[in-house]
């Protein structure tokens, strides 16, 4: 379980605070969607816990698993509003994964309905084969 450290912001609480620019798809009272800024499948964004105490899922899932479940939820809202029922939910975990922003956040990769599955990559977020 990773905790994050130190004190200086992540580039998601810079993104929230509107610091740095993103597309912003959906925002609840604890968490945000945003089209992550190197897509990997014509549907990819990043769903993001508005807080930063949490860098890895299995930190988020031992401290506050309600949390979680609004990821998924979210998840599940933003992949619709993207034309995509279905979706992949990516949480690289630990730098030898690929993570490399330790503010925990889940991948949402899909396809709109209708565009050929062949446009998706089969591959890990970063580009990388597990
Ligand atoms: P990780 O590699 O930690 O699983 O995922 C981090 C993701 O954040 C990467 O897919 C990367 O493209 C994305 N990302 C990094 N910086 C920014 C940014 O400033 N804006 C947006 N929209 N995405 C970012």
């Amino acid at each position: 379980m990773t905790e994050r450290v130190g004190t200086e912001p992540s580039v998601f609480t810079r993104i929230l605070r509107g610091e740095i620019p993103s597309e912003m798809v959906l925002q609840t009272d604890d968490v945000f969607v945003i089209r992550d800024i190197a897509p990997q499948a014509p549907v990819h964004l990043l769903v993001i816990p508005k807080t930063d105490a949490y860098a890895d899922v299995t930190a988020l899932a031992a401290g506050d698993p309600k949390l979680l479940a609004s990821m998924v939820e979210a998840a599940k809202v933003a992949a619709q509003r993207a034309g995509a029922s279905d979706f992949r939910l990516i949480f690289n975990t630990g730098a030898g994964a690929g993570q490399t922003v330790f503010h925990v956040h889940a991948h949402v990769l899909a396809a709109p309905q209708g565009l050929d599955e062949g446009t998706m990559t089969g591959g890990m977020p970063d580009g990388e084969e597990a």
